[in-house]
């Protein structure tokens, strides 16, 4: 048998007999192994005992035991389905059972039931959808506590002209406060993930801000698509001055009005960039003010992003 084969068979049954499952990279299966990480989590979510918690990914429950001995109940959604069984074995038979609900499938695809709290080691290949699937969803819930892979954390908290400033930090802040809590290194983790880890804390705006988010992400996109480059060469691109086009058509026939023979929408950008004496800025400077009024100024003229 070739020596590589072997190997792998050899280790395979080495993590059976650890754990009686094999972990599986393409679910990012990285579980928590350290009690006092967990334990500081749960303190920085300032759980109540009458807390509704949403688990993302609760794997074998390291995480869903400590939680459901703090909280009201806990629904935690798992893809896979040897693990929902591990899970189901662990609190068979314990008074936690009767508070914990699993939703047995893809957390992007899942609709998603009330909570107050979230708090999850996330599998990091979701992180992007999933924060703005919880930031989306209603009613509001309070606050979540998630753990990431370090640099997609420092991506969420960046501010204007720090390296990392991009779409995902205006985007998150836009609709929330975000924190950073901690770093948690890889060997925290079994099997150890390849990327550092940090802990964040997201507490939803409340009331959210009165903004038409799919409008805000198609400026944001547009804007950041080169952050380093001036709003006027942006908005020049062929591409994007078509689909502003196309919109303004729209809103045209929905408000009933006549689109002019004359109407050019290159010149209508340049004019409200000029107008609003943004055409200079780039993105990578920018603040949520700034796009704001630019998203005001686009719409009062009827232009519209999608
Ligand atoms: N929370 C556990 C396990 C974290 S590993 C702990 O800290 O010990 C990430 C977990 O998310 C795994 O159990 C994996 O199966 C699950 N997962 C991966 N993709 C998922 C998805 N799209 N929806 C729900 N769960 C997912």
């Amino acid at each position: 048998m070739p020596k590589v084969k072997s190997e792998k068979k050899h280790r395979i049954h080495n993590e059976v007999q650890k754990q009686g499952i094999v972990f599986n990279k393409d679910f990012g299966q990285h579980i928590l192994k350290n009690p006092l990480v967990i334990t500081s989590m749960l303190e920085k979510s300032a759980l109540r005992p009458t807390d509704v918690v949403l688990e993302i990914g609760p794997g074998t429950g390291n995480m869903t035991v400590k939680i459901l001995e703090k909280a009201k109940k806990v629904i935690a959604c798992e893809i896979d389905a040897r693990l929902v069984a591990e899970l189901q074995k662990r609190v068979q038979g314990t008074p936690l059972h009767s508070r914990l609900q699993i939703l047995v499938g893809d957390a992007l695809k899942t609709e998603l039931p009330f909570f107050d709290i979230c708090i999850a080691n996330v599998p990091y290949q979701i992180s992007s959808p999933l924060v703005f699937k919880l930031l989306l969803h209603r009613p509001l819930f309070r606050c979540a506590v998630l753990m990431f892979q370090r640099e997609f954390a420092q991506r969420l908290v960046a501010k204007p002209d720090d390296k990392l400033y991009c779409r995902l930090s205006i985007n998150t802040q836009l609709l929330a406060r975000v924190d950073l809590l901690m770093k948690v290194g890889k060997n925290n983790f079994r099997p150890p993930p390849k990327v550092e880890s940090s802990v964040v804390r997201i507490e939803p705006r409340n009331p959210p801000p009165p903004i038409n988010f799919t409008e805000w992400d198609g400026l944001t996109r547009i804007a950041f698509l080169r952050k380093n480059k001036t709003l006027a060469a942006s908005f020049k691109h062929s591409s994007v001055l078509e689909t502003l086009l196309k919109n303004y058509r729209l809103h045209c026939s929905l408000h009933n009005i006549a689109l002019a023979d004359n109407f050019n929408i290159k010149d209508k950008v340049e004019q409200i960039l000029n107008d609003t004496n943004m055409g200079a800025k780039r993105a990578r400077s920018m603040d949520i003010d700034d796009f704001m009024n630019l998203l005001c100024a686009f719409n009062t003229e009827g232009i519209h992003f999608s």
